[in-house]
């Protein structure tokens, strides 16, 4: 297929690209490189520099792509940064992706594939987490991505257009070629191994005091080659609806650092601080439903896995990306 992916240079977007490419699609990737690298971005897909807010734009570069599918990771998803800045996170998130949804059904696009997030529940009540759960975000970050979701809704039944929404529960781990580097750098595994890497001298535990079992938030990691193969999957036609991608256990932020400390063979040292505003306490998914109706099967499910790929990254790129 002709595949257009905004966010193609960041995290997520860069391994998804990866696989796209080695699964036989063509690619061309639009980014504005405010979070994403250039060299993130695999040479056999074609690059757009441009941004979402230019509304022309966005349709002629759809149009001229003959695109089929859209995949589209393009958005700030700080879950602290929306709390102190939330103008960024709706302008962006919300108002941009949306000449992007106009832009795909302008063109026909057979297929709309979005990255959603587990923000999107807030505190939930029970766990693990199914799509059933009502969403009531606690910041803005999981509110620009409900608002989006509630577009593609819309989209759908006015406009036909067939979507397929991820909730991301927490994204970790490298492929071979391609890992995790932000300029400023929020993520727990990047800031351990950075540690262990000997660039910093400490990281942080935001928050000792939850109501769980060692005090420390839990999270789901989901491995980035795993989250990838699921937006391969959502291409074929007929597949459609919400979907989370997680792989149902939990790990404390102490957890994580003990197995970054293992993993790495270097001690790391973590100092403790107040909580973060906006973290729920728990987010654990239950992904059956992408499992059964997408033929979803993650590879590398376990913790070790995640972080082994994660530093074997870090370490064969101490500085990240070289622009
Ligand atoms: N966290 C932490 N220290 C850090 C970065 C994150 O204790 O340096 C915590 C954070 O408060 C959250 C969990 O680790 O409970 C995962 O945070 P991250 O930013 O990696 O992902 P998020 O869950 O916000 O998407």
């Amino acid at each position: 297929m002709n595949v257009f992916v905004t966010g193609g240079a960041g995290y997520i977007g860069s391994v998804c690209v990866e696989e796209l490419l080695n699964a036989g699609n063509t690619v061309t990737v639009f980014d504005n490189l405010s979070e994403g690298h250039r060299s993130a971005v695999d040479p056999r897909a074609k690059f757009i520099l441009g941004d979402l807010a230019d509304r022309e734009l966005v349709a002629r570069a759809v149009v001229d792509a003959q695109v089929e599918a859209v995949i589209h990771f393009a958005a700030h998803a700080l879950v602290g940064e929306s709390m102190q800045n939330p103008g960024k996170y709706f302008r962006n998130n919300v108002a941009h992706g949306l000449n992007l949804l106009d832009a795909a059904v302008a063109a026909r696009v057979r297929k709309f594939v979005f990255s959603s997030t587990c923000a999107t529940y807030g505190v939930p009540e029970t766990m693990p987490m199914d799509e059933s759960l009502p969403q009531r975000p606690v910041n803005p970050y999981g509110e620009s991505k409900l608002m989006f979701e509630t577009m593609l809704r819309w989209y759908h039944q006015i406009h036909g257009l067939e979507f397929v929404a991820f909730r991301y529960f927490n994204a970790a781990g490298a492929s071979r070629k391609f890992g995790e580097h932000h300029r400023i750098e929020t993520h727990l595994i990047p800031n351990v191994l950075k540690v262990a890497l000997g660039q910093r001298p400490q990281c942080e535990i935001f928050g000792t005091d939850y109501p769980t079992p060692d005090g420390t938030c839990i999270r789901d990691y989901i491995h980035i080659v795993d989250l990838a193969q699921a937006h391969i999957l959502a291409l074929a036609p007929g597949k459609a609806g919400f979907f989370n991608l997680g792989n149902g256990s939990g790990y404390s932020v102490r957890e994580v650092i003990q197995t970054c400390a293992q993993l790495s063979g270097q001690p790391i040292t973590a100092v403790e601080q107040p909580r973060r505003p906006g973290d729920p306490p728990r987010l654990v998914a239950a992904a059956g439903k992408a499992l059964s109706e997408l033929g979803w099967q993650p590879k590398f499910p376990s913790l070790e896995d995640i972080v082994a790929t994660a530093w074997d990254w870090h370490k064969r790129h101490p500085a990240g990306y070289r622009d």
